[in-house]
């Protein structure tokens, strides 16, 4: 099947759900795909406290549900499904689906977002949402007065080990070289707080406890002659490690930072190429928060419509 649309969403968080309620507001009949994960990461949380307009916090996926059902009113046709291909290199892009359908369209939001890194221990799997997080300041407010320890030795870690400074009691941060990776002046701020103990040359092995995370196995010095295992009694595990955007797609077609972070010009959501944008985690390693994406969204699907009327599409 070949479909000619006027904008394409590709991706169903809160940036990719933002972006067909506006542009279904503006009768651009946009079409969402939702990707693997219906609704992107906020679904891993559980609750989240810090969307406004809910005061008592709203469950994640409730909040997901809500957004897609609000596109769909507006017109949006969301689909289950991903998108598998891309040709970007003249307009109408051609993209097609999982299930080989064909879409021309005039514009693409991409709104795929980024992957959190995990370290790859089962026990991460295991104690999901029971005490591993990789976002302090999503889930940061669950540990206050308790101990936690954030993985990592860059620029997120030192924020998310801040972060979590001013709530929990202590603050371990697990860092794999002799030295951390992040600015200087993030670096001075961790080393300074009184509350944040800096474990060097250390890897985590494990974690353990009964209903959710109550310690984590630890070895110093790995494969070194002065090897050394030790437990730490903790309640929440942060992973700061990075994260990957989902921009396979699109690398060689559209400008990527150095960490695949879709490049974007000035102030709006506008790529390289004429008629393409980027809203979401998928363009911002540093913010990474669903209002804030949310709010890009929109910007994405303004412009959008903007071009489509200059060239007269509209
Ligand atoms: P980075 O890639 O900068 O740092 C990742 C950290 O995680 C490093 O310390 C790295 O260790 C460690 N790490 C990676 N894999 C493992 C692993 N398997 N086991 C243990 N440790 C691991 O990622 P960030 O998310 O911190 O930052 C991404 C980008 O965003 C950077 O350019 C950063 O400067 C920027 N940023 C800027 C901010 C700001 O300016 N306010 C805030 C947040 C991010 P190692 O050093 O050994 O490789």
């Amino acid at each position: 099947m070949k479909q000619k649309v006027k904008t394409l969403i590709i991706g169903s968080g809160p940036a990719g759900y933002t972006a067909a309620i506006y542009a279904g507001r503006s009768s651009l009949e946009p079409v969402l795909y939702c990707g693997l994960q219906p609704g992107g990461q906020l679904t891993t949380t559980t609750v989240i406290e810090n969307f406004p307009g809910f005061p008592q916090g709203i469950d994640a996926n409730q909040l997901m549900t809500d957004m897609r059902e609000q596109a769909k009113r507006f017109g949006a046709d969301v689909r289950d499904g991903s998108i598998e291909k891309a040709d970007l290199s003249k307009r109408p892009f051609c993209l097609v689906d999982e299930r080989g359908n064909e879409l021309e369209t005039e514009t693409v939001i991409i709104a795929t977002g980024a992957s959190a890194k995990y370290l790859g221990l089962d026990d991460e799997k295991k104690y999901a949402g029971m005490g591993v997080s990789a976002c302090a300041t999503c889930d940061g407010f669950f540990y206050r007065k308790r101990t936690v320890a954030v993985v990592g030795g860059g620029d997120t870690a030192c924020e998310e080990a801040m972060y979590l400074s001013g709530l929990a009691k202590k603050v371990y941060m697990i860092v794999r070289k002799p030295y951390l990776r992040a600015a200087e002046i993030m670096r001075k701020r961790v080393e300074e707080k009184e509350n944040i103990e800096i474990l060097y040359n250390t890897n985590t092995l494990g974690l353990f406890g009964n209903d959710g995370v109550e310690g984590a196995h630890l070895v110093r010095f790995k494969g070194e002659p002065n090897e050394e295992k030790y437990d730490i009694a903790i309640d929440g595990f942060f992973l700061a490690i990075g994260h990957k955007p989902n921009t396979e797609l699109f690398k060689g077609q559209l400008d990527l930072d150095e960490q695949g972070f879709i490049l974007t010009r000035g102030n709006s959501t506008s790529t390289n190429i004429e008629g393409v944008f980027a809203a979401g985690d998928v363009a911002d390693p540093v913010y990474r928060q669903g209002v804030v994406a949310a709010g890009s969204g929109a910007k994405a699907a303004i412009e959008a419509d903007r071009f489509l009327q200059e060239k007269g599409l509209k």
